[in-house]
């Protein structure tokens, strides 16, 4: 028999999104004692949301399973991050003092190391990125005092950088004096090399651990190289401990990231975890307008439109082809219009329509597993019909750049989990079950022609 939590977390997965899963429940730890069951939050945020919106189901599952009530105590166990008595750094911040020495430009951007076009004012909200922005506003508010680390991940090209560079330019405007660090984990790393080389790797951990905000980009990059991975969790533990904020990125969920220390992801899911997913329509539409107005170009809608619903899987492709229209409208001197971009970015079109499409996957499948085409849209799970539409799901997400809601879409308005779910099952099968590997390839073969 599954342990308690282990039992909400099935029937959490089956009701909500990765996302709010791993912002809200996953955080959670949850002792069963003999009168009550305690469950603890990381921090208020947190503890709130879940209060707000989960723990009357925490309750009736808790009275499922124990057959019998027990009252749910919530306690936030913010000790390790927040508890720090606030170091002098923080007195210094408070608008109350005298105002700040100011910096000149760009020496404060070159000690950051922040890109000053990427900040708040530019970084255009959706769906997509609705709590990721909103965690970010919130740290920038007040950094260090609330969720840390404030971890942030999502595929390539849909925002992190610029997300956590909008938190350290929003900070240091706040305060000149902010120490304020932006580096990616790759150059952390030869940084630290080259410190170790030339003996000077006093003066370099020095340099981190003085920080008021240290934004660390795509943290996958630590994967195997454990020296850097300890000298990093020295840093950031001290960091926290004293009260200065961490901000991470990364391509995969913490617990998911390869090759590094369990001790460090750990640490990593403390603070709060949020992902950007694929910009939705409106707003790939609502960025192409947008960075048009800032290249002081024209730009209509129905062509922004045409663009966008073109140019699906991230805003920085979405950016390359406007990119790309712009210089074609101004090489033959016309304006922007459908007819130019659809001139302008032919060869891009000519190679995604080479692409397999959906349908394609859908009806090849079906035929291999003889089954109708019409079963991948059913409701219907019966096992034969469910792992083809599994498998039909991971080709999708493999061969196509569609993103996870839109396959759901495509196969009967199933929700991106479900297609999660399926492509996680999948690989799981393609590593255990010779049988679905070898179809699975053939399969591949056949699409990929
Ligand atoms: P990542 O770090 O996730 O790979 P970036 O932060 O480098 O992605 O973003 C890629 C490009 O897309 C950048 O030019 C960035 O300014 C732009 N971009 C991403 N998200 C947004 C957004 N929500 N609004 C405006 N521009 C965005
Ligand atoms: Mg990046």
């Amino acid at each position: 028999m599954p342990d308690f939590w282990t039992h909400c977390l099935d029937h959490f997965q089956g009701t909500l999104t990765d996302q709010q899963l791993n912002t809200w429940i996953r955080p959670l730890a949850v002792d069963v004692e003999a009168e009550k069951v305690v469950v603890k939050a990381p921090n208020r945020f947190v503890a709130q949301w879940v209060k707000d919106r989960y723990i009357n189901q925490i309750e009736q599952l808790a009275r499922a399973f124990f057959e019998q009530g027990y009252p749910i105590e919530l306690v936030i166990t913010e000790a390790k991050a927040g508890a720090a008595p606030a170091p002098a750094i923080q007195t210094e911040a408070k608008p109350s003092e005298a105002p700040p020495a100011p910096r000149s430009g760009p020496v404060v951007i070159d000690d950051s190391r922040l890109n000053p076009l990427f900040n708040f004012d530019s970084f255009v909200r959706g769906k997509a990125n609705e709590l990721a922005r909103a965690a970010a506003l919130q740290v920038a508010d007040n950094p260090g005092a609330g969720y840390n680390p404030l971890f942030v991940y999502g595929g390539v090209g849909l925002g992190k950088t610029h997300l956590i560079q909008a938190i350290g330019n929003q900070v240091l405007e706040k305060n000149r004096r902010s120490i304020v660090r932006y580096i990616h984990a790759e150059r952390y790393f030869s940084d630290m090399v080259r410190a170790i080389r030339t003996k000077s790797f006093e003066d370099f951990k020095r340099k981190y651990d003085s920080l008021d905000l240290l934004l660390i980009d795509d943290i996958q990059f630590f994967a195997g190289k454990d020296r850097t991975q300890e000298e990093f969790f020295y840093t950031f533990n001290s960091l926290i401990e004293s009260g200065k904020q961490v901000i991470i990125t990364s391509d995969t969920f913490p617990k998911d990231l390869e090759g590094i220390e369990e001790r460090l992801k750990s640490r990593f899911s403390w603070g709060l975890t949020v992902m950007l997913e694929p910009p939705e329509l409106e707003m790939r539409v609502a960025i192409l307008l947008n960075k048009a107005k800032q290249e002081v170009e024209t730009l209509d809608e129905a062509s922004a439109f045409f663009i966008a619903k073109q140019i699906r899987s991230n805003v920085r492709e979405l950016e390359g082809a406007l990119k790309r229209v712009m210089a074609y409208a101004r090489f033959h001197q016309q304006p922007i219009s459908v007819e130019l971009a659809k001139e302008a970015l032919k060869d891009l079109l000519a190679v995604q329509n080479r692409q397999i499409s959906i349908e394609n996957i859908q009806k090849t499948v079906a035929d291999f597993y003889k089954i109708k085409v019409a079963d991948m849209y059913t409701k219907k799970r019966t096992r034969n019909l469910a792992r083809p539409r599994q498998v039909a799901m991971h080709l999708a997400k493999e061969l196509t750049d569609m993103s996870l809601p839109e396959i759901g879409q495509a196969f009967g308005g199933r929700d991106h989990t479900t297609v999660i779910h399926a492509c996680r099952k999948i690989e799981e099968l393609k590593g255990s079950d010779l049988t679905i590997r070898r179809d699975y390839n053939l399969l591949v073969q056949v699409l990929t022609g």
